[in-house]
């Protein structure tokens, strides 16, 4: 996946900050402060800077004239806009089920089912149901009961209904349903990247304003500097429909469930200039990439002006924040480590999680479990999410790894693995300062991520289980998350699980 650069100031000194969207921390090149990115899973917008000024835009739209032949016209006018792009992305898993001749039909999704245009066109197929995930910042609220930034001990436990709704199930409805159970069940990965517009410009002649984020930093949102250089569009998609929108996929027959992982939704405002021209008395307008200089549509009606000039409520900026990076309790320095969610203070010996702007402590326990390593040799914990469910029948607990690895697939066998085994181990809180310096791989997934993956695991089970037999939707719910480390034999280049002896090579652990 493709993490876009966010450029900014950093507040310390004032130099240049750069980082990878979707960090959590940051240290600043130039003055050596250790920084906290809040807005951690929260819809948080940017803009992207204009490099093209009015007079080689006008160029453009002059020389692609030209270059079509057509005949002399003049420059009526000229603005500047920032229309609203909704990025999503995230790691999409499927359980899906190989066709009986899957010779015909591939089904690994075809790379253009990034573009969003094709998922436009594809739409959405009657047959199939779509539970969407509410808003991040909403779902770690219903997660913690509301939550409180006490600094007291967070259960982390998902509510029935909450799972409902975090349940992002596609569910085949098909007419031929004995397809569906006759091929091997298989796990298929992708990543999920998708912009589109976050407003309407139905009937406008436009039905695509592609923008290639990719290759572009990104600057955080701030409207007073905006509304200097041009005209800010209202973004006047919601966020539910937006997600509704990034969430719609192509549906391959055979898919039997979906989750998607670390999701993240943001707001970018993309510069366009608006050529007015008055050719042969008849005006009408063009939209020129104020970054590329392409010119990306012309010919449009003059009530374009109406549908970009639409005032409606101001849409609720939120922009990523800087706090220093300590210890909310001894005020002990973290080790800066972007991609982690969960800090180890070496000091107090306590975990500080990221919700969104806050830091609140998470209580994580070790294994005791007996591994042998050679003399000398420091013994690697890995962080699991070990998810409880009350419900009898199937498993109770369910262990899902909190460490990043280069494949989710890695992850999914992981889980299922120690799930179907459901290990017995005493846990111990020591503080010995040798155990915790086996800290050494983060947590990059959170409670939300864990539970996702739980559920994912669980209809993997179900679905082997029940190869051949018509499905029954099973509700669960979790009634505590739990971190705990698990100690790990070292072979080799390996990791191996102390309970199932799965094998895990260290270079693939992010
Ligand atoms: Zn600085
Ligand atoms: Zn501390």
């Amino acid at each position: 996946m493709q993490r876009l650069d966010v450029s900014t100031e950093c507040p310390s000194c004032g130099g240049p900050l750069d980082f990878k969207e979707g960090s959590n921390a940051v240290q600043c090149r130039y003055c050596g402060s250790n920084l906290l990115v809040t807005g951690r899973k929260q819809v948080l917008s940017y803009y992207v800077e204009p490099k093209t000024d009015e007079h080689r835009a006008a160029a453009s739209v002059l020389t692609a004239r030209e270059s079509r032949g057509e005949g002399e016209c003049r420059i009526a006018g000229m603005r500047l806009y920032f229309i609203p792009y909704y990025r999503l992305s995230g790691h999409d898993l499927r359980w899906e089920r190989a066709m009986e001749d899957p010779g015909t039909e591939s089904i690994t999704p075809p790379a253009f089912a990034r573009d969003s245009a094709y998922a436009d066109a594809v739409g959405t197929d009657a047959r199939h149901r779509s539970l969407l995930l509410p808003l991040a910042g909403g779902l770690l609220d219903i997660f913690f009961g509301g939550g409180s930034s006490s600094g007291t001990a967070l259960p982390g436990v998902p509510s029935a209904g909450m799972l409902k709704e975090m349940e992002s199930v596609l569910r085949a409805r098909g007419d031929s349903p004995g397809n569906l159970f006759s091929g091997e069940l298989q796990l298929a990965e992708r990543y999920l990247e998708k912009n589109f517009l976050a407003c309407s410009l139905s009937g406008m002649g436009i039905y695509s304003l592609g923008v290639r984020t990719s290759a572009l930093a990104l600057r955080l949102f701030h409207k007073e500097t905006l509304s200097a250089k041009g005209r800010i569009v209202a973004a006047d998609v919601s966020i539910e429909a937006a997600l509704a929108r990034g969430m719609k996929t192509e549906l391959p027959e055979g898919l039997l469930y979906r989750a998607v992982i670390g999701r993240i939704l943001s707001l970018v405002y993309f510069p366009f200039w608006v050529v007015e021209m008055e050719c042969a008395g008849k005006r009408s307008l063009s939209l020129v990439d104020a970054v590329t200089r392409a010119v990306v549509a012309s010919g449009l009606p003059l009530s374009l002006y109406e549908a970009l000039d639409r005032t409606t409520a101001e849409a609720q900026h939120r922009t990523a924040g800087f706090r220093t990076l300590v210890c909310p309790n001894c005020g002990g320095d973290f080790p800066v480590k972007p991609d982690d969610v969960v800090f180890f203070c070496a000091a107090c010996v306590r975990a500080w999680q990221i919700y969104g702007s806050d830091l609140r402590e998470v209580p994580y326990r070790f294994a005791a479990v007996r591994v042998s390593v050679k003399e000398g040799e420091a013994v690697p914990y890995l962080p699991f999410w070990v998810l409880r469910t009350e419900r009898d029948g199937g498993p109770r607990r369910f262990f899902v790894p909190a460490f990043r690895y280069r494949r989710l697939k890695t992850l999914s066998d992981i889980a299922t693995a120690l799930t179907r085994t459901q290990p017995d181990y005493s846990v111990s809180e020591n503080t010995d300062p040798e155990i915790r310096s086996g800290i050494s791989y983060g947590c990059y997934y959170d409670q939300e991520d864990a539970a996702l993956m739980a559920l994912f695991v669980r209809e993997g089970m179900r679905a082997k289980q029940r190869a051949g037999t018509a499905e029954e939707k099973e509700e669960i719910s979790f009634s505590a998350a739990e971190l705990v480390w698990f100690p790990f034999l070292i072979k080799g280049p390996d990791l191996v699980d102390p309970f199932t002896g799965r094998a895990l090579p260290k270079n693939a652990l992010l």
